[in-house]
């Protein structure tokens, strides 16, 4: 049984009412963590900290974060096991995906700080110098599919330029969260430059969104969540990151390359068991391609080894999912079924013979289950591809016309015959409802600064 605590101005502390970290592998209690409502305490040593860490060069805080990635490099399977342990995920997975990826955070945004070229722009008679000063204290809230993954990735660039931090993980899986307060603290950063605090969205992760101290608000979350951060943070004028909720499609062309397609797509259909938002949840199959497609794909869909769903609430939400695709029609090609043993386990599921206007076809579902439809002409997949109200990532697999008809989908990311192929320099987000703002490389580094103009006149 592991104890999680907040870390709140360099010290660790829990809360009288605790609440329960459940394993989605085994169902049993792996876990206590705080149940925090107040964050006064950690807006005080936010605030107090501000100063002396925005007094450093970029070049120091860049070393701290280089730092932290050496040292839970140092530590990888430690970090992996508890990421596997708290999200039920293969340890692989856990270890070549989630913990390597926290690590390169923190080694990127140093390189990248280190790197970041002067902004000055040069008039025949002045010279405007373009400074980038902290925001301030931020706040950053991260869902459970890739724990810390995703908060690295906005406290990495958020320390890089010198702002404080008060960062909530999903109370669902804090145990890496806890991991990394403890690596920070053993190797002396600060007090009060990075304080993480437990508990549930509405009451600790709303005190964080609703706080007058807290300049900027970074969440990661679903779509209907991050409507409620909006409302409560737009009117305070809080610089809002939003990166919410997906129905990705991936396209398939009748000149794609089944050999890399198949692979690529099963991975997009299922990787983390359909749990990531770039997940690709909608395949899309040319006509022409369709009988030759189906067999290859469902073959390795069967080859595909997943883990359990997050949670028996999630896992509950997928299966009815799976009930209304057969009230609209669907035909269950794959899977359908939870996996009878302990903990939260469902069958990789297919389902064919759906509109793909229906509500299983637009809706997130965010699990191992994808709806397959036929398409008869590139204009028709784009416009399927383009039905839904979210606008997140997508992929095309074609050896000719991948980046024609990429142009034209109506999302912040899209591949061609790859997916989840990553730069961290890109610009990483959503259009639609499926965020605002975009993170990675400048972007993130500019969400994180306030940049200032100084002009100076030559006389
Ligand atoms: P969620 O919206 O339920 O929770 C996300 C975080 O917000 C958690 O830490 C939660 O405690 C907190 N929260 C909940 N209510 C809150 C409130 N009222 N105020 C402030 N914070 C609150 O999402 P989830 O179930 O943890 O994660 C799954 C969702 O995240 C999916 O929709 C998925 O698509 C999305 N997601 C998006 C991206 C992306 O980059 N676009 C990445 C991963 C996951």
């Amino acid at each position: 049984m592991i104890t999680v605590e907040n870390l709140i101005g360099g010290k660790f502390s829990t809360t009288e009412e605790l609440l329960d970290d459940i394993s989605p592998a085994s169902g049993e209690i792996i876990a206590s963590i705080p149940r925090t409502k107040s964050i006064d305490d950690a807006v005080s040593a936010g605030l107090g900290a501000l100063e002396s860490w925005g007094g450093l060069s970029m070049n120091e805080r860049a070393d701290w974060l280089d730092k932290i990635a050496n040292t839970l490099e140092s530590r990888i399977d430690e970090l992996a096991r508890l990421e596997a342990l708290d999200t039920g995920k293969p340890i692989d997975i856990a270890l070549n995906i989630d913990a390597k990826r926290s690590i390169s955070n923190f080694r990127f945004f140093a390189d990248f700080g280190r790197k970041l070229p002067a902004e000055n722009f040069v008039m025949d008679d002045a010279t405007n110098f373009v400074i980038r000063k902290p925001v301030g204290l931020v706040g950053l809230i991260s869902p459970w599919n890739l724990p810390l993954y995703l908060l690295s990735w906005k406290i990495a660039p958020a320390l890089l330029m010198g702002n404080c931090i008060i960062a909530k993980p999903s109370e669902i899986t804090p145990l890496t969260a806890h991991f990394l307060a403890r690596v920070c603290t053993d190797m002396g950063l600060p007090d009060g430059v990075l304080n993480i605090v437990h508990g549930l969205g509405p009451e600790v992760g709303h005190a964080i969104v609703s706080h007058p101290d807290i300049k900027a608000i970074s969440f990661t979350g679903g779509t209907a969540t991050g409507r409620i951060v909006a409302a409560t943070a737009a009117p305070m004028f809080k610089k809002l990151s939003l990166e919410l909720g997906g129905k990705n499609a991936s396209i398939i062309l009748d000149d794609a390359d089944l050999a890399i397609t198949i692979p690529g797509v099963v991975r997009a259909s299922f990787l983390n068991s359909g749990q990531i938002c770039l997940c690709g949840s909608r395949v899309l199959v040319h006509e022409d391609i369709y009988e030759e497609f189906l067999p290859k794909y469902l073959k390795a869909v069967a080859d595909f080894k997943i883990g359990p769903v997050i949670n028996a609430d999630h896992a509950q939400k997928i299966l009815s999912y799976i009930e209304l695709a057969k009230e609209e029609g669907g035909i269950i090609l794959a899977g359908g079924n939870r996996i009878d043993q302990p903990g939260s386990w469902i069958e990789p599921t297919v389902i064919g013979g759906l509109s793909h206007l229906c509500r299983t076809a637009t809706e997130e579902i965010f699990g191992p289950v994808v709806t397959i439809h036929k398409f008869s002409s590139d204009d028709e997949a784009i416009q399927m591809a383009n039905c839904t109200e979210y606008g997140l990532a997508g992929s095309v697999w074609s050896q000719t016309r991948g980046m024609e008809v990429a142009k034209q989908i109506e999302s912040g990311m899209v591949w061609v015959n790859t997916w989840l192929h990553r730069d961290l320099r890109v610009p990483f987000g959503g259009i639609k409802n499926s965020g605002v703002g975009r993170e990675g490389g400048m972007w993130s580094i500019g969400f994180f600064s306030e940049a200032v103009n100084i002009c100076e006149m030559q006389h």
